[in-house]
């Protein structure tokens, strides 16, 4: 790794899950043996945060896998920074090519709620990445630096900001992007920090890989210069998978 935090291991739960598939991956990652010099972050469905906050070791940090732009107030079906905060959340996913894609949310929106959620004290985990025919056409360091600028336009500060590459077709697929290819994503998106923000930010800002990463292939993307953790979506369903995947940095 070449950020100089500790590798950021990120489990997306996504939305998935109910109160007693919950409780059982939460024993499982209670009974795991996990590498001291890493953070983890866990992002289960808004609905059961209140019960993973209450039975998860505190080993594990919650994170928000959404957030409403501001304050709270009027907006039905939304979750404010502030009742994560209150809830016991210290990071919030933003950006998921999910939330682009499906659900439409654009650029500017994305690097506002990144703002609010960093001004309010939550940690922002930025997500970028390129879809396959941005690939295909040669537009990847375009899209992801497109997507990095609205962020850097928007936040106050870098300081609690974790970048996650995750290339959209990766994303539940199977296909993981090989160490060289995420690798040289990586290292782009930590010279574009230099060069448009300072090059203390681009060192010890950590730049993680997402997109089908499991307990079988961590370990060699793990060694990859610029990669400093990962974003799991699937396998940080499985308690021992995700455990291995943490584990993989040693
Ligand atoms: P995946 O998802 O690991 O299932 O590909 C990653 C993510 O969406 O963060």
């Amino acid at each position: 790794m070449a950020g100089s935090g500790k590798f950021f291991v990120g489990g997306n739960w996504k939305c998935n899950g109910t109160k007693d598939t919950i409780s059982k991956l939460v024993s499982d990652l209670n009974s795991a043996k996990l590498e001291a010099d890493v953070d983890v972050v866990v992002a289960p469905p808004f609905v059961y945060i209140d019960q993973v906050k209450n039975t998860l070791t505190d080993r594990i940090e919650i994170s928000a896998q959404n957030s409403w732009v501001g304050k709270g107030g009027a907006f039905t079906g939304e979750i404010s920074v502030e009742q994560l905060k209150d809830i016991g959340c210290k990071w919030v996913i933003l950006g998921h090519s999910e939330r682009r894609h499906v659900i439409g949310e654009v650029d500017q929106f994305i690097g506002k709620k990144a703002a609010y959620a960093l001004t309010e004290g939550l940690g922002v985990i930025a997500c970028i990445g390129e879809k396959l025919e941005e690939r295909e056409a040669g537009k990847t360091f375009d899209v992801c630096f497109q997507q990095l600028k609205a962020f850097a336009d928007a936040v106050p500060s870098w300081e609690n900001v974790v970048i996650a590459y995750e290339p959209v077709w990766a994303i539940g697929t199977g296909k993981v992007a090989s160490p060289a290819q995420a690798q040289e994503v990586h290292a782009a998106v930590r010279d574009w920090l230099k060069k448009n923000i300072s090059a203390e930010v681009a060192s010890k800002t950590r730049i993680i890989y997402g997109g089908s990463v499991n307990g079988g292939n961590s370990a060699e993307l793990a060694k990859q210069e610029d990669i400093d953790g990962f974003l799991v979506g699937g396998a940080s369903l499985k308690g021992p998978e995700f455990a291995t995947i943490i584990n993989s940095v040693t």
